[in-house]
């Protein structure tokens, strides 16, 4: 049994992770724009400043440790995050892997087996060096595999993802979470890949999953060993807290605490919706979508459903430990 789990400041004792929120991101960023049209508005101080502060404030309601799984796709850009890191008392886990809804970025077309180029399978070998050496050239591993099942299904470019995914997991052991979408129950169609791929699934979070409070999904989900993503506290427009709670009190009633992790998908800063008006939109459309909201609003909401401490810390400690927890 290995007792690491890599973080952004080196490893960490997975018994010291402590309450760990399973999906946060530090920046969602789109580097093609910023490239372009950052300097109309991005400050790199400003916002490593900001992250710093949001980051505090969670550490000071009694988050450990946030599990971020920017990925390709998503801007992830290591040395801001590590900026962030130094300055912060709160752990932060990194991912590998690759966030598309259906088409692969034309840099992987011509590359990789039956392509024009053909050659090996380049993204096992992207996700596996940034797990085993590091990311862009610094020394922080990605701890877990990151992609994505979305309403799209398993398109041919995202089988080819799925497989390099399923690939790298069994290369290094280390656990994957997938971004599904609930309510075309993705989750079925990612979770099926896996097994075929002789996947554990007990190391798979089916990300998202909480958006949906179809109960027969859900424990369909957890039957087969996997653990569902309650992932999206705050953001009402997929599914409402009230509801989000219910659907957790109801399954931590039936015996399911051990499948369930909790996280709000925020994020310090993300330009999709960036800008004054967006996020005074945002704000109004949206007020608990914040780091914040899990610790002051949905506890509390969960005790008052019926849920004890003892599962909520299943789902805050428990859960989290076991998934880094790794075999190999
Ligand atoms: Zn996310």
């Amino acid at each position: 049994m290995v007792a690491e789990v890599q973080t952004v400041r080196g490893p960490v004792d997975v018994g010291q992770l402590g309450t760990t929120l399973m999906h946060e991101h530090v920046f969602v960023l789109t580097p093609d724009v910023m490239q372009n049209y950052g300097h109309e508005w991005w400050d790199e101080q400003e916002r490593v400043t900001d992250a710093v502060s949001k980051l505090r404030a969670l550490k000071a309601v009694g988050v450990d440790t946030i599990v971020d799984p920017t990925v390709v796709g998503l801007g992830r850009y290591i040395p801001r995050v590590q900026a962030v890191a130094a300055q912060v008392d709160i752990n932060i886990i990194t991912a590998t892997g690759l966030y598309t809804f259906d088409e692969i970025p034309h840099y992987f077309h011509y590359r990789g087996p039956g392509t024009l180029f053909d050659g090996p399978e380049l993204m096992v070998e992207m996700f596996v060096r940034d797990i085993r050496d590091g990311i862009g050239g610094t020394v922080v591993r990605a701890a877990f595999l990151k992609c994505v099942v979305e309403e799209a299904g398993l398109t041919p470019d995202q089988t080819r993802v799925q497989a390099a995914i399923c690939e790298a997991h069994q290369q290094t052991g280390v656990p994957i979470t997938v971004h599904t979408n609930a309510a075309h129950q993705t989750g079925r169609l990612a979770l099926s890949f896996y097994e075929q791929r002789g996947v554990d699934v007990t190391k798979v979070v089916v990300g998202h999953a909480g958006d949906s409070n179809d109960l027969d999904y859900l424990k369909w989900i957890m039957d087969k060993g996997a653990t569902i993503g309650c992932d999206r506290f705050g953001l009402d427009m997929f599914n409402p807290t009230p509801d989000r709670v219910r659907t957790i009190a109801a399954l931590c009633e039936q015996g399911y605490a051990d499948r369930i992790v909790l996280s709000h998908d925020a994020a310090c800063y993300m330009d999709f919706m960036s800008g004054e008006a967006s996020q005074a939109l945002l704000r109004q459309a949206m007020p608990n979508w914040n780091f914040l909201h899990i610790s002051q609003d949905v506890l509390p909401a969960l005790r008052n459903e019926g849920v004890t401490d003892e599962q909520i810390d299943t789902m805050l400690v428990d859960n989290p430990r076991r998934y880094f927890t790794s075999a190999s």
